[in-house]
């Protein structure tokens, strides 16, 4: 069925904020009747969902890389089936989750129970980055559902084509009464804010992050923000270097570097550096041939913008592989860059590179990696490649970061099983899977206790001295 719902927004046009008042309060209307409080009713809007990419597919991989020239298994891997995952784990846990936890109240108030519950929170609005703009958008829609709520959608206009593609796919397969989609930049998202809302879903940077999280404070309302940051990877002497080379050049180019949590830079001794090069150097040609630009698994960036962004980072005379020599801004590509090197105060290593370079930086060992993850703002992911159970032990509970992956880049945001979010300056708040479900609901306390017998008198006053005793 195709629903009627709001109008992407034409910049100056108040119709836009007619649209987003008008959506705000037909959803407050079906949250109020307890449309989404049933389970049933959740895991049909799930299915829904699943019916729509499924159908969708074509436009959908279509839309990624006329965006971001994504290739259609990556698209397949990191978005379409990134999702599927996210809907099948959730619908075949969701009732085991929902199922209120017993709990004992203890001595003093026996005879009584009590239990926790999972309370839908409301009206929730989901604002999402370009970068995988279809999974970024969609996951916390997946969550959103499964916890009872209504929702929001702001899709990124810097993936325009995914954002028409996204919206004609909510408003097409699922039901307004759940989902409503604004599309638009600056604008809408502003006058989006200036709603109440019961919970704001944020990904993308910083910057903007605050900016979500001041208009949140208008309302107490609660926000999850999934932010970035430089991901540091430190390599080990004595580990296999080809493999952990292979690793991390997927991790970093996939997308064309342009993933929150890719490898940022590269630590390790100078003796393992020397010798990891020639391995990565291997690994970029194994997966995206003598010239990536002729790759078709070889992305490209996003917008002019971000590609003069990107390029302004890169020293010429530090680059060992790729650089500005082999860039084109009208196709805005630019090939797989390594630095050698690289300074800790060079522009490198000023802002999160988001994008396909990658500085090697020489560190005398573990220690001063450590102390270097430390000093700087705690990262949305750390990666260690060692074989030593000791250092692994000192990564996790030395560094501070989102998550720890071990002996792995980026793939362990792939499994729903894992919460997955950022700490301090990467973000605050988790989803996927079940921790997905508890950002999307309040965890309330359910007690109860039957009048008769009236045990409860033992606290009234008079506080005599028997019970001063207790
Ligand atoms: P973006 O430019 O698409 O912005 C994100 C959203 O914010 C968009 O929907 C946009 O419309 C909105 N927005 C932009 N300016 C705004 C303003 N002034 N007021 C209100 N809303 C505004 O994406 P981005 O921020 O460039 O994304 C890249 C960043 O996101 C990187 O730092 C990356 O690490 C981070 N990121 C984090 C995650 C994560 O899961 N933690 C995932 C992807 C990206």
């Amino acid at each position: 069925p195709v629903h009627p719902a709001s109008e992407p927004g034409d910049g100056a046009d108040p119709a836009a904020h007619t649209g987003i008042t008008a959506d705000v309060a037909a959803l407050r209307v079906s949250f109020d009747a307890g449309t989404t409080r049933d389970i049933s009713a959740r895991l049909a809007q799930l299915d829904a969902l699943r019916r729509g990419l499924r159908r969708e597919n074509r436009r959908l991989t279509q839309a990624l890389a006329q965006d971001l020239g994504k290739n259609r298994t990556e698209a397949a891997i990191t978005e379409i089936g990134a999702v599927m995952q996210e809907i099948s784990h959730v619908t075949k846990h969701l009732r085991s989750w929902l199922r209120p936890e017993k709990l004992s109240l203890g001595a003093l108030l026996a005879p009584a129970s009590g239990e926790v519950r999972r309370e839908p929170l409301g009206l929730t609005l989901i604002i999402a980055p370009w970068n995988y703009p279809l999974n970024l958008t969609l996951s916390p829609l997946v969550a959103a559902l499964a916890g009872g709520n209504t929702a929001i959608i702001k899709p990124s206009e810097v993936a325009p084509a995914t954002s028409a593609a996204l919206a004609h796919l909510l408003r097409t397969y699922l039901d307004p009464a759940w989902v409503r989609v604004t599309e638009g930049a600056v604008e809408e998202t502003t006058a989006l804010l200036q709603q109440r809302f019961d919970l704001i879903f944020y990904t993308g940077n910083g910057t903007v992050g605050r900016v979500v999280a001041r208009a949140a404070a208008e309302h107490l309302t609660p926000t999850v923000l999934e932010l970035g940051g430089k991901s540091p990877v430190f390599v080990d002497e004595g580990v296999d270097l080809a493999v952990t080379a292979r690793r991390i050049v997927w991790g970093k180019f996939t997308n064309t570097g342009q993933t929150c949590v890719a490898p940022d830079y590269l630590m390790a001794t100078p003796r393992t550096l020397e010798k990891l090069l020639p391995h990565l150097r291997r690994a970029v040609r194994e997966m995206y041939g003598r010239d990536p630009r002729r790759s078709r698994d070889y992305g490209r960036l996003v917008s002019e913008k971000h590609f003069d962004r990107v390029l302004s980072l890169i020293d010429d005379e530090r680059a060992v592989l790729g650089g500005t020599g082999q860039a084109d801004r009208a196709d805005r590509y630019l090939a797989p860059t390594l630095m050698t090197g690289v300074d800790w105060d060079d522009p490198v290593m000023g802002e999160e590179i988001f994008g396909p370079v990658l500085p090697l930086l020489a560190v005398d060992g573990p220690d001063e990696a450590i102390a270097r993850i430390r000093e700087r703002d705690k990262p949305l992911t750390a990666y260690v490649f060692t074989d030593r159970a000791a250092i692994q032990e000192r990564f996790a509970t030395e560094t501070s970061s989102g998550s720890l992956a071990v002996g792995m880049a980026l793939a362990h945001i792939g499994t729903p099983t894992l919460p997955f979010g950022g700490v301090g300056e990467s973000g605050s708040g988790a989803y996927h899977g079940r921790a997905g479900l508890e950002a999307f609901t309040h965890a309330k306390p359910v007690a109860r206790k039957a009048l008769t017998p009236d045990t409860l008198r033992i606290v009234y006053p008079p506080y005599t001295r028997a019970k001063r005793a207790l």
